[in-house]
């Protein structure tokens, strides 16, 4: 079915994505820092106005002190603050800009410093935010800031001191009469007495208070400065009252008379030892200050570029991990689908040689389903990465089992017999249809893979009633059920092979030929659904797997079978369709479609121009209309604000996936219906034809 090459790439996209997924765990888990991605949708409020955290690491417990996040809305479990997170957070997805701000988190007692970016990931609607404790530094500025202001006290304490007290006396020395007085401070502080000191002192009684080391150079310093005249400052040891010697500044000035004589010599003693220590203190001070701010201003630098690190590693693993999914699923699918071509095409071939053209036409209908499946690919890939929006619809399944045989025969080759066993009044289950069809083709695949020597495959349907036993082994609502099960005759599984099989990338088979997704898809699928799979399998027997679907009430479409048959039912006169959509292509392929269908067709390329058609009194049946539309309104609020004169104006909302959630995730008002692009001709014209009627 595949080469060898396509076989090697699949087993290494296989490898790369399982590689990567773990990485990604692991750094999601292993960084310290909180995070979490949420992803924004609809509400009450309006577009866009509630969101969802759709991942979050322990962090961030840890970071918010939030407990068990994911999966919560904003507005359920913080309805009081959601607007204000909502706006913020909005302007992010919005805008593209990333923003980043601090806030204290009561619950966990925490400053976090909130990044926020917009994540460009599988869905536009995601925003990644990450928190950062920044306690620590909070804690740290705070700490500075206080003892700054110790320093700046300081200063001041000691400007004051200066001023105040610094000055320990003051001398006059009578160089003519050679006397020399002191003030009281000065007789004081040395020891001196004061009644002496303003008298006058021998100049060997004050010399006796220096310092003996000091002596010789104050008594040049004294001479130099009486040759010289003018400000004299010098700095020496002197002994004061209490024995301990201490340095002191002499700061004076020799005034001279005009032919150069000495007259006098006043000045001050400064006592610079607590100058000294303050400015010591001071300059230590400083020091500490600058060390402080560097080092805080370092290890902001450093956490910030470890922060940019993580994130850039985050998003990348976080986009590898999406392109992981993205390769495996679609490898995984197009074989599947490219064998149903291949086989529809091998049987046309052989219907052509046999002359049997109008056979071939069936087969060739096969391929062109198998190839709108194809394009629907993108729509069940996500449906995978768990973001999807299925398009459930009332289902036949035996209808879907019976258009699916032929192309399993044709899968599975001749050495395997296929039989069909659908019980008749089978109810009908509400399911995306292509989603089934996958899941029933991937079991058969299993199944012949199952049989490498060939054997038989049965594909059942059946009506089931769970009572409450029942309903608890199956781990679904008590309730109505329908089940497909396909059975083969092969080697059976063995209880660790069951116990596992339904783990993504799982799989027992030989390199090149197992991705190990089929089974998790369709458990997933069944899930969703609101029903079950379930594995029975004896070694050397054979298997059964069974996937369970609750019933629905109502009729079925037969949706399956319509998009073979093309129906072309014919308008009635009169009746007129107002096609909105600005992508000029759409809109004339389907005013085409209606058109050949018989109705008359208005068409609008925006909502401004749809709505002006909507509230005049033109004739208007039914509403077809793209979701995103140019205008100042979205599809939706344009029929919403048509209905109020037009109460039950009939509308076909067109969607591209990444709007569903715009028109309300398929819940939608009655009369209002949507689908889902791509579409195929015939089922847009037979949902016109449906509605016309209702
Ligand atoms: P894959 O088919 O790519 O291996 P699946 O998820 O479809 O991945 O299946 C996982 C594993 O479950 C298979 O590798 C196989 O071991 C086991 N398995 C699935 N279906 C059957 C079956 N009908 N009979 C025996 N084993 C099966
Ligand atoms: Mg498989």
């Amino acid at each position: 079915m595949t080469s060898s090459g396509e076989n090697e790439q699949l087993r290494s996209a296989r490898y790369a994505l399982a590689d990567c997924e773990q990485r990604y765990r692991g750094l999601f888990e292993a960084i310290d820092d909180g995070f979490c991605i949420i992803e924004f949708i609809d509400g009450p409020q309006g577009p866009l106005s509630d969101y969802v955290h759709v991942e979050a690491n322990s962090g961030y417990e840890r970071h918010t002190g939030i407990r068990h996040v994911v999966g919560k809305r904003i507005r359920e479990f913080a309805p009081d603050e959601a607007d204000g997170w909502v706006a913020l957070y909005g302007e992010v997805l919005r805008t593209g800009r990333p923003l980043r701000f601090e806030r204290y988190f009561d619950a966990a007692g925490r400053y976090i410093e909130v990044s926020a970016a917009r994540f460009e990931g599988v869905s536009p609607r995601q925003v990644s935010v990450l928190f950062r404790d920044i306690t620590q530094r909070k804690q740290a500025e705070a700490a500075l800031r206080e003892s700054e202001a110790i320093a700046r006290e300081n200063i001041e304490r000691v400007q004051l001191a200066l001023a105040a007290g610094a000055i320990i006396g003051t001398w006059l020395w009578d160089l003519q009469q050679d006397r020399f007085s002191v003030d009281e401070g000065f007789a004081r502080a040395f020891g001196l007495d004061p009644a002496l000191g303003r008298v006058g002192l021998s100049l060997e009684q004050v010399v006796a208070t220096v310092h003996p080391d000091d002596r010789e150079a104050l008594s040049n310093a004294i001479n130099e400065a009486i040759k010289r005249g003018g400000p004299y400052a010098h700095q020496y040891r002197v002994r004061r009252a209490n024995g301990q010697y201490y340095w002191i500044e002499a700061n004076g000035r020799v005034h001279l008379a005009t032919d150069g004589t000495p007259l006098s010599f006043p000045g001050v003693v400064l006592d610079v030892e607590e100058r000294r220590a303050v400015e010591e203190e001071r300059n230590r001070a400083a020091a500490e200050l600058r060390a402080l701010t560097e080092t805080l201003e370092q290890r902001v630098a450093e956490r910030s570029a470890e922060l940019l690190r993580a994130e850039e590693q985050l998003r990348q693993s976080q986009k590898m991990e999406a392109v992981g999914q993205l390769t495996g699923g679609l490898a995984h699918d197009f074989n599947n689908l490219l064998a149903g071509i291949a086989g529809a095409l091998e049987l046309v071939a052989t219907r052509l040689s046999q002359g049997r053209i109008v056979d071939a036409e069936r087969y060739i209908v096969a391929a062109q389903g198998a190839t709108k499946r194809a394009a629907a690919l993108t729509h069940r890939l996500l449906a995978f990465s768990r973001r999807q929006t299925l398009d459930p619809r009332p289902t036949n399944v035996n209808a879907l089992v019976n258009g699916m045989t032929e192309l399993i025969q044709r899968t599975v080759g001749p050495g395997i017999h296929v039989e069909t066993v659908g019980v008749a009044g089978l109810w009908p289950a509400l399911v995306d249809v292509s989603q089934l069809e996958n899941a029933l083709l991937n079991l058969c695949l299993n199944a012949r893979d199952a049989m490498p020597n060939g054997g038989r495959i049965t594909i059942e349907t059946a009506n089931r009633w769970f009572d409450h036993d029942a309903a608890r082994t199956h781990q679904v609502p008590e309730g109505q059920y329908l089940s497909l099960c396909v059975t083969d005759t092969g080697v059976g599984m063995a209880p660790e092979v069951m116990a596992r099989a339904f783990d993504p990338f799982f799989t027992t088979k030989p390199l090149g030929q197992g991705t190990g997704l089929g089974l998790s898809m369709i458990y997933g699928f069944a899930q969703q659904s609101g029903g079950q799979v379930r594995i029975y399998s004896e070694l050397e027997r054979g298997t059964t797997v069974c996937i369970y679907l609750p019933r629905h009430y109502g009729d079925a479409t037969d949706d399956a079978v319509e998009r073979i048959k093309l129906p072309t039912p014919q308008a009635e006169v009169g009746e007129t369709v107002l096609v909105v959509d600005d992508e000029p292509t759409v809109r004339m392929l389907i005013t085409d479609v209606l058109e050949e269908l018989g109705y008359t067709v208005i068409e609008a390329a925006d909502s401004g121009a749809g709505l002006r058609v909507l509230q005049s009194d033109v004739r208007i049946d039914l509403l077809v209309s793209d979701v995103g539309l140019p205008g100042g309104m979205n599809g939706r609020q344009m029929a919403e604000a048509a209905r109020q004169q037009r109460p039950g104006l009939k509308v076909i909302f067109i969607t591209g996936y990444a709007e569903n959630s715009v028109i309300g995730n398929g819940h939608l008002e009655p009369g209002m219906h949507m689908l889902t692009k791509p579409f195929a001709v015939g089922t847009l014209a037979a949902r016109v034809r449906e509605l016309m009627n209702a």
